[in-house]
């Protein structure tokens, strides 16, 4: 089953990522953190779905995307010279990264957000107590939501940028022993959400340092 939604709006979020904002099909639904198969419905856009992640709240009478798009000439690109009244499709949502408690979301990229839409669940509901967040970026500029996760989270979120050094961002990667220095507890949840390499690299840190691999939720 699939759901029709027009695209109402568009804006920059950085350089290179878009918040969508698309009409709510009647009866779609969503758990924070799921992905849905998200289609241009234009010739010669119909057979190419690919995932994407709801970062609305469930309760919102929209469905918003936050999207980033590559340089080649692919659906992410098309998305991102889409015009208001463009015609969507979206399936029917799947699940990716689930929320099951307090813990850290390590993200690298785009891969925040599932976390976005689990955030910002948790702060409508009071329920941030517990959680923290480290988010890796290349450079500041690509850093997405940066003032809402610092409202949110104040000192419980920790910016990483790999390719310069910044105020407010340390110029490191996440490695094992980056999450030695900053995480006190590797008992808690782990919910580590980003590109292959990054994830491969993040988890293989966090087991090293003996975190239970049933805590660590990976993007399937
Ligand atoms: C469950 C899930 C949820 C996701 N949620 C989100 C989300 O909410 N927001 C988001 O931004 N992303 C999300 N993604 C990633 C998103 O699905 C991809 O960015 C998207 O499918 C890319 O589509 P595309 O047609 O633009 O690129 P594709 O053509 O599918 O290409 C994808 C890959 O191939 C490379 N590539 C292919 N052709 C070229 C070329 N000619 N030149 C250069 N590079 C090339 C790209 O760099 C990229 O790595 C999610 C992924 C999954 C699995």
């Amino acid at each position: 089953m699939d759901y029709e939604a027009t695209l109402l709006m568009s804006e920059f979020v950085t350089h290179d990522v878009k918040r969508f904002v698309l009409s709510r099909p009647d009866g779609f639904s969503f758990t924070p953190g799921e992905g849905v198969e998200l289609t241009i419905d234009e010739p010669g856009w119909r057979d190419a779905a690919r995932p994407f992640t709801p970062t609305s709240l469930t309760e919102d009478r929209v469905v918003e995307f936050t999207i980033k798009a590559y340089p080649h000439e692919g659906v992410t690109q098309k998305l991102h010279g889409l015009n208001p009244g463009a015609a969507l499709r979206l399936s029917k949502p799947f699940g990716t990264i689930r929320h099951r408690g307090p813990g850290i979301f390590i993200a690298g990229g785009a891969g925040i957000t599932p976390f976005i839409a689990i955030l910002r669940d948790l702060a409508r509901r009071g329920k941030l107590a517990g959680h923290g967040l480290i988010f890796s970026n290349k450079t500041p500029a690509d850093i997405i939501c940066e003032k809402e996760f610092r409202h949110d989270l104040g000192d419980r979120c920790r910016f990483v940028c790999t390719a310069t050094a910044a105020p407010g961002c340390e110029h490191r990667r996440i490695d094992e022993a980056y999450l030695r220095e900053t995480v006190d507890d590797f008992g808690q949840n782990f919910y580590v959400c980003g590109p292959p390499g990054f994830l491969e690299a993040v988890t293989a840190a966090l087991k090293g340092l003996g975190a239970d691999p049933q805590a660590l939720v990976f993007e399937r």
